[in-house]
Parts: C-alpha cells; sequence; structure tokens
C-alpha cells in the first residue's frame, strides 16, 4: 500500500473537496450525524442523504415504536440527545405536552419517557433540514456498494443508485443470531419468533399460550412489557447462561462515583478490583451503586482504550455478563412489572442451556441443563422467542452491502467481535490495517474501538466528532492519496 500526500493547487479558489455525504441508517446515529453537518449548510454547500427503509429519521430499532408499554431505560436528563444542549429532550417533553399527557411516565423521582416520544422529538430535530432539502431521506435499503473512481456508488433496494464522496456506515443494531440448537430445530416453524423487536412479531400469540424466551436482558423484558399490554397472561420463561436479569435504576437523582482514570488499569482484573473498591466505598457511604456504573460509564471509552486487546478480550469473557446487567438497566416502570409478575409466578427465569429442542404439534417441548449443576429440566411452551440481542459480532455478515466492503478489503470486522474495526478517529479500518479516508463507522458498530459507544450521550458525542472531520475534510489543504493493492 502506498500514501502520497499531495498539497492542493495553489492560488485555486476554494472548492469545497466534498459535494456529497451519504450516510446508511437513519437511526438515532444517522439522524444526528446528519442534523450536525447540516447545521454547517452556510459554509460549506453540500448534500446529505440518509438511506433508511423506515418512515422517519431518528427513531431507528430502538425508538421506532408505538408501543406505549416501552419506554426509555433511563431518565430523559440523562438522555444528552443533542451535542451543546443536553436538557433539549426534557425541555421538549414539557413544552409538547408529552409529559402531562403521559402522568406515567414519573417514577422514582425521574422521567422514563415513552421511547416513541423520543422517536417524535428526534423527528423534530431533523425536519427542518429535511424541510431545506439539505437533508434528503431515501426510503430504500442500501443493498450493494461499489468504489468508482475514487468516490462510493450506493445501490439502495428501490432502483436508487448515488455517488457520494464520504460514506458513513449507521446501520445499528444487525439482529439476534439464534442458538444453533434452536435454529436447527425451529427455524420455519411459525411458533418460532426470531426477532421479537419486528413490528407485529407477537401478534398471533394468544392471551393464553405459554411463551419460553431466550434471553433474559432489555430485550426480553420490552418483549414481556409487550405482550403483557396486549393483554396476554400465559406462563413466560426467561432463559439466560446466568439467570440475572438485569438491575434496576436508582431512585432519585445521583452522581457518578469512583476515579477509574488515575493511573489507567491495564488489566481486566485491575478493572475489577477498582469497581469493587468503588462498591465498597458507596455502600459504605450510603450511595446508590448505581453511581459506580455512570461513572464507568462516563469514563468507559478512556478505561477500553487503556486496555491492551488480549486484557479486552478478557473483560468480554469474564466480565461482560456482570457488568451487564448493572450498566443497562430497566426502568422503574418495568422493574415494577417484572416484580409483579415473579410475585405471581408468571415470570420465571432460569440459568442454563439448551440441550435439545423437540417442536410437536401443541407444544415445543425445550430440554435444558440448567446451572449450576447441570441437571436436566423440561420446558414447553407454545412460542418461543430469540431475545438474546442484536449479534453485533455478525455485523458484516448480517448485511450483503457490508459484507461486499469486506470481502474487497475496504473495512473489516474489529478483533474483539463487537462491530466493524476502525480507528480513534471513526475511520473504518481496511484489511490491511490502515484507516479508510472517506469511510466512517457510527454508532454501536464502532464498539471494539471505543468500548462504552451504546448510550445516546455517547453516540451524540461520537456524531459530534464525525461531523468536524467530514467538515475538516472538506477544507483540508492537503489530499490524501491511498493506493492499495487488493
Ligand atoms: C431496544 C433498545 C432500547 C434502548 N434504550 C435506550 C435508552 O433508553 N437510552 C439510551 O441512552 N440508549 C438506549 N439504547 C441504546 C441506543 O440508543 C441505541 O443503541 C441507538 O439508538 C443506536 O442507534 P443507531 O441508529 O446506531 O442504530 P439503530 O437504532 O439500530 O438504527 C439503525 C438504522 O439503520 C437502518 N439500516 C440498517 N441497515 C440498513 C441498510 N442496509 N440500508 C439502509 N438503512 C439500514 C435500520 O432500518 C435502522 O433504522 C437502546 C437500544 C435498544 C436496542
Amino acid at each position: 500500500m502506498l500514501r502520497i500526500t499531495l498539497p492542493l493547487q495553489k492560488n485555486a479558489a476554494p472548492v469545497p473537496a466534498i459535494g456529497r455525504v451519504a450516510i446508511i441508517g437513519g437511526g438515532f446515529t444517522g439522524a444526528t450525524l446528519a442534523r450536525l453537518l447540516a447545521l454547517h449548510e452556510q459554509y460549506w454547500p453540500h448534500e446529505i442523504v440518509v438511506f433508511e427503509p423506515r418512515a422517519h429519521l431518528g427513531g431507528g430499532l430502538a425508538y421506532d415504536t408505538d408501543d406505549p408499554s416501552l419506554r426509555l431505560n433511563v431518565a430523559a436528563h440523562r438522555m444528552r440527545a443533542v451535542p451543546g444542549d443536553p436538557q433539549a429532550f426534557v425541555r421538549w417533553l414539557s413544552d409538547s405536552g408529552r409529559l402531562e399527557r403521559d402522568p406515567d411516565a414519573v417514577a422514582n423521582g425521574a422521567v422514563y419517557a415513552r421511547r416513541g416520544d423520543f422517536a417524535d422529538f428526534m423527528r423534530g430535530q431533523i425536519q427542518p433540514f429535511l424541510d431545506s432539502g439539505i437533508v434528503k431521506h431515501l426510503r430504500q435499503r442500501v443493498e450493494r456498494i461499489h468504489r468508482r473512481r475514487g468516490r462510493w456508488q450506493i445501490e439502495g433496494d428501490g432502483g436508487a443508485m448515488l455517488q457520494a464522496d464520504v460514506l458513513v456506515v449507521a446501520t445499528g443494531h444487525p439482529p439476534p443470531t439464534p442458538p444453533s440448537a434452536l435454529a436447527s430445530r425451529l427455524v420455519g416453524d411459525p411458533r418460532f419468533v426470531a426477532n421479537p423487536s419486528r413490528p407485529g412479531a407477537l401478534r398471533d400469540i394468544r392471551q393464553n399460550d405459554n411463551v419460553f424466551i431466550v434471553g433474559a436482558g432489555l430485550t426480553a423484558l420490552d418483549a414481556v412489557a409487550m405482550l403483557r399490554n396486549g393483554g396476554h397472561c400465559g406462563q413466560v420463561t426467561l432463559l439466560s447462561r446466568t439467570g440475572h436479569l438485569p438491575q434496576p435504576q436508582a431512585a432519585g437523582d445521583f452522581a457518578p462515583h469512583g476515579d477509574f482514570l488515575i493511573g489507567v488499569p491495564d488489566t481486566a482484573l485491575s478493572v475489577l478490583k477498582r469497581v469493587r473498591f468503588a462498591l465498597e466505598e458507596v455502600t459504605e457511604n450510603g450511595l446508590p451503586w448505581q453511581s459506580v456504573f455512570e461513572a464507568l460509564r462516563h469514563q468507559g471509552q478512556a478505561i477500553w482504550r487503556g486496555l491492551p486487546l488480549l486484557e479486552q478480550q478478557r473483560v468480554l469473557r469474564h466480565l461482560r455478563r456482570r457488568f451487564e446487567v448493572h450498566r443497562f438497566r430497566m426502568p422503574p416502570q418495568i422493574a415494577e412489572l417484572v416484580g409483579r409478575e415473579k410475585a405471581t409466578g408468571g415470570l420465571r427465569a432460569c440459568a442454563g442451556r439448551i440441550v435439545a429442542v423437540q417442536p410437536r404439534r401443541e407444544e415445543i417441548v425445550i430440554d435444558i441443563a440448567a446451572r449450576p449443576h447441570g441437571t436436566m429440566e423440561r420446558h414447553g411452551a407454545q412460542w418461543v422467542l430469540v431475545a438474546t440481542g442484536p449479534d453485533h459480532g455478525n455485523a458484516t455478515g448480517s448485511q450483503t452491502c457490508l459484507s461486499e466492503l469486506q470481502r474487497l478489503g475496504l473495512l473489516s470486522k474489529d478483533p474483539c467481535g463487537l462491530g466493524i474495526a476502525c480507528d480513534a478517529e471513526s475511520r473504518a479500518l481496511a484489511r490491511d490495517g490502515y484507516p479508510m479516508e472517506d469511510l466512517f463507522i457510527a454508532g454501536p458498530l464502532a464498539r471494539g474501538t471505543f468500548g462504552e459507544l451504546s448510550g445516546v450521550p455517547e453516540i451524540a458525542a461520537q456524531a459530534e466528532k464525525i461531523a468536524q472531520q467530514i467538515l475538516e475534510m472538506s477544507f483540508a489543504t492537503t489530499r490524501t492519496i491511498t493506493i492499495r493493492s487488493m
């Protein structure tokens, strides 16, 4: 590979080097980036095209729902969705009258708004730029991407064919991959729901049907909330490796506690020791343990980046499950539902792994080896749902356009299996390990590099940096040409 940096022509009029930016995916990440780029319209006459099959930009998988039982997992004042205006969402909730119309949002001294309301808020953020035409929403799914004479050529499934100077991959959460024991016996069975987040996926479940859910995180609890909201009263069983459910949010407000960046820990064990120490401190001082996980969230990127690759992989192997149940917490409304359902026996959580599945006419029989002793347990249910969460390790495999880029060597999987490899500037790393100057990875798919990049505030901050870089590229005084042999 050869990289040459050339000065742009002397005395030439400053012509913006970038005419069009294409963003694949218009969920929270894609919409935020499009808006931030559009804010600079007066300095930079360009066009931003967002490919997104959903009807509106800004919602994506997380928030594009009108189910009133689905609430934000995080209090509204912690959403910090708009860079430079952290309380914009809280203000909107009150100014738009949404809060008044949804009194149940207030719980434990904070506001846990409906997810659909957050999507509406985001829609309002991007709408002026759609109206002015600087942002274009192409309601198509990107199928193919080619490289043609130093530009990107993008093909949508509705026939769109577009060239762009900069490409941003913001395709977010890939679908879950069902455990092989399930997939081999149940794929094609109408009682098997491989992706319960898909609109209408739970529609055929009857009131008294028993439901077996593989996974016990927030996605599984979303399914429970949607079922119960729709009048379902059958037995629900959740299966996970540990049997732990997400922890609840703390009551009231609290400050983050713990400084993990003094002499940044460089092993998984040293991170664990520091977390334990901080937890002891908060217990002694009568503070909620959630304050430690809030500090971990704020410092998460620096902690992650301070760990060598082997230690990052150790964190994922040994600490990930325990971390996730404390980091991705359930809102008080869901905590109340779970408490009630567990007390009445309507909801059971068990730990173990599936060893056999038999689809019978009246029900599906699932045998599990229960933890900790491996004793065999038999469960029967009319429905089996997969709620193991997005399979980020399969981010490129789940999309033809991304697997094609990977095949061409223009992007690669990250070595931790969390998504797509990129550098600290969010530029995709090609197969040769060098960054692609005009290909950015935005949102959760870049977690392998940043660690903590799932929540709205962190994604918004990353989008702000990417927007700044694209803007700088546009007015660069030099141009780097990369010649790759592939
Ligand atoms: C259920 C859920 C609840 C959450 N709740 C909270 C919360 O309360 N607070 C918080 O801070 N964080 C929360 N998060 C985390 C965070 O907000 C999300 O991770 C964030 O919304 C990610 O947005 P995204 O746009 O990157 O991804 P997504 O939401 O997955 O959006 C990606 C978009 O890309 C589109 N797309 C995919 N492939 C293509 C293609 N080939 N062509 C065109 N378009 C494509 C999809 O249609 C989709 O709309 C939640 C996440 C989930 C999944």
